[in-house]
């Protein structure tokens, strides 16, 4: 059973499988195919969001797989421009009929947007709990959430969230965020684990590639995965999504995990925006 994905037991008791394939910036007319592939490989859970545009054919690439809707775990994200509660249910219901899904596994506000909506999130975040109430939503969380949003959340709200969902990779550890997650059951997903490619060429990591007899990608996974951190790495490449997919049959140890750790830049280290600022609304 070396390629096993672990399942992860979130903080309600609902379990998400640890690997997973993220479909940001794949065109719709690519979805389908990229989708299927992954399922094929064994992949069983895809990270989506409105602002991909690909819902519907994450939707239609399951339906076909032949799977039952219960294998496959779905993630999507409520849009930017969607955080007042009567506008969040609209879209949420928006989700769910491009899903052609009467239940979505997890979903997500994907920004807080600190300086938008009189900086009110808790008011997204509570329409996101109904969701939950009324089993549409197994659960729900949260992603680009820094610490004083987190605990804006934890003082003014009822659930806390399952995930957060922020970036994270060798150039960009993000380690404060992080450890707000381990302290409060608090799972964290990476984004952008490879930060889009560009960690792969690091002379740290091709040396630990080396050294292991695997690739770079593989080994910049495997220490995502070893830290406890969720993943979905994106390619539209079939022989990538499924070098991607086998992470779990070798192991990196402490000095390896350590020098990957030591490559973090702070703040520099990012490929997207800061969450504090970013304030970005679809037209
Ligand atoms: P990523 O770190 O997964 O990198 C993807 C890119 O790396 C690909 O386009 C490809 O060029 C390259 N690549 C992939 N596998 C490779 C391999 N084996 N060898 C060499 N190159 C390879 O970046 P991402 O797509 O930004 O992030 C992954 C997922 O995270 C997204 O698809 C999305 O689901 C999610 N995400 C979420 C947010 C958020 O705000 N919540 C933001 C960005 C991404």
């Amino acid at each position: 059973m070396a390629h096993t994905v672990p399942d992860i037991s979130l903080n309600d008791g609902n379990t998400i499988p640890q690997l997973g394939f993220g479909v940001y910036q794949i065109e719709p007319k690519d979805t389908a195919a990229a989708v299927s592939r992954a399922l094929e490989i064994g992949y069983r859970h895809i990270d989506t969001a409105e602002m991909y545009g690909n819902e519907a054919e994450v939707g239609a690439a399951i339906r076909t797989s032949g799977l039952d809707r219960g294998e496959v775990f779905v993630t999507s994200k409520l849009n930017n421009g969607f955080h007042r509660p009567e506008d969040a249910r609209k879209a949420f219901e928006s989700t769910l009929s491009a899903l052609k899904m009467d239940h979505i596994d997890l979903f997500l506000i994907h920004w807080p947007l600190p300086t938008r909506y009189d900086g009110d999130f808790v008011s997204t975040w509570k329409a996101l709990e109904e969701f939950r109430r009324d089993g549409r939503a197994r659960s729900i969380g949260v992603s680009n959430f820094q610490v004083p949003h987190l605990e804006r959340l934890a003082a003014e709200a009822d659930v806390v969230p399952a995930v957060n969902q922020i970036e994270v990779h060798p150039y960009l550890t993000n380690e404060q965020v992080r450890a707000y997650g381990d302290a409060h059951n608090i799972l964290t997903e990476a984004w952008s684990p490879i930060a889009q490619g560009r960690v792969l060429d690091d002379p740290t990591i091709v040396d630990i590639a080396e050294q292991v007899g695997r690739t770079s990608a593989q080994v910049v996974l495997r220490w995502h995965v070893q830290r406890g951190d969720i993943v979905f790495p994106k390619s539209t490449t079939p022989k990538r999504i499924e070098e991607n997919f086998r992470i779990f049959d070798f192991t990196l140890d402490d000095t390896a995990m350590e020098r990957i750790s030591g490559l973090d830049k702070g703040e520099t280290g990012r490929t997207g925006p800061n969450p504090d600022v970013f304030d970005y609304i679809p037209a």
